[in-house]
């Protein structure tokens, strides 16, 4: 089956990232949300995003108006009755993924694949909303996802071999690059790598062995990473983080090296969340 048509749940920040590649890589894309004002902000925020392509002269007007006018944005779900693939980007929550699922097995064609860009929640369980759980796989995107190169693809427990396939090629075609994850673990490749390095991060701060700065010095000149575990945190949002640790603990059997150190809860329970609340482990004007 020839894949023309695709359908994204969720015009928040990753479901409009997901529908605008897709479109350049000239694919129609048929974008849900469940609110008027939530598909509106998702079609201006693309917009704007081109807008910045057309000015750098990466792109001209011509190309950007027919990117735009490949995206169909709506807040019926029935208008994805005709979609090739499915992607579904909407709020991270298991009880809506499964109601999602659910319907979205109902109203598609029995062949269609139904991704879910989660960043955390186990694929074999939101497939187990569906009567085709071979053809249910995690495609994760990054965040800015026009900007990230890679996709993670996800293997549920019966995620077939050609639901892999098939899901790897429609990445490479968004221009990504792709990893492929053999089975189903919270964290998945990124997260697993990622969160260790904070917390051990922590822990060298918390013993008085290095300042934050230091730390975040150490990273970037001694491993040539672009930015230091304390800064990353601060820009990814330490609530969120916080909330992936908990994840861990409560389903990798309960592993006391996945408790959240002291530093860190009075940081979230103090309301320092990083960047968009002006003040994390560091401080913003
Ligand atoms: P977001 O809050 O910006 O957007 C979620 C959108 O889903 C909202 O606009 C909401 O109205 C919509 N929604 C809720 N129920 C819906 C439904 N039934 N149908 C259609 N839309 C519905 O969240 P986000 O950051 O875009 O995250 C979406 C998913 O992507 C989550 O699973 C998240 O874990 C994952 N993810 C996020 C990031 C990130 O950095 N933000 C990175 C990778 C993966």
């Amino acid at each position: 089956m020839e894949i023309k048509i695709i359908g994204v749940l969720g015009a928040g920040l990753m479901g409009r990232g997901i529908a605008q590649v897709a479109a350049q890589a000239g694919y129609t894309v048929i974008m849900r949300d469940i609110e008027d004002r939530f598909v509106e902000g998702g079609l201006s925020a693309i917009d704007s995003f081109l807008k910045v392509s057309v000015e750098k002269g990466k792109m001209t007007e011509e190309e950007k108006k027919a990117i735009m006018g490949r995206i169909k944005g709506t807040t019926k779900l029935e208008d994805l009755k005709d979609v090739d693939f499915v992607i579904e980007a909407v709020s991270e929550n298991m009880n809506l993924k499964k109601e999602v699922f659910r319907s979205l097995d109902e109203l598609t064609r029995k062949e269609v694949i139904l991704a879910t860009n989660t960043s955390s929640l186990s694929i074999t369980d939101i497939a187990t909303a569906t009567k085709r759980p071979d053809k249910v796989v995690g495609m994760h995107f990054f965040n800015p996802v026009p900007l990230m190169k890679l996709v993670e693809i996800i293997r549920g427990y019966y995620t077939s071999d050609e639901t892999v396939a098939i899901t790897t090629e429609l990445s490479k075609r968004f221009g990504k690059e792709t990893v492929e994850v053999k089975k189903d673990i919270p964290g998945f490749l990124v997260n697993r790598l990622l969160i260790p390095h904070f917390l051990e991060a922590i822990s060298l701060y918390e013993k008085g062995i290095g300042t934050k700065e230091d730390i975040d010095k150490a990273a970037k000149l001694g491993l040539n990473y672009p930015m230091g575990p304390f800064e990353l945190m601060d820009l990814l949002g330490n609530d969120t983080t916080y909330a992936i640790i908990e994840y861990f603990y409560n389903n990798l059997d309960k592993e006391l090296k996945w408790s959240i150190p002291y530093t860190f809860r009075a940081l979230v329970q103090a309301g320092r969340y990083g960047r968009k609340t002006k003040a994390g482990w560091y401080d913003y004007k």
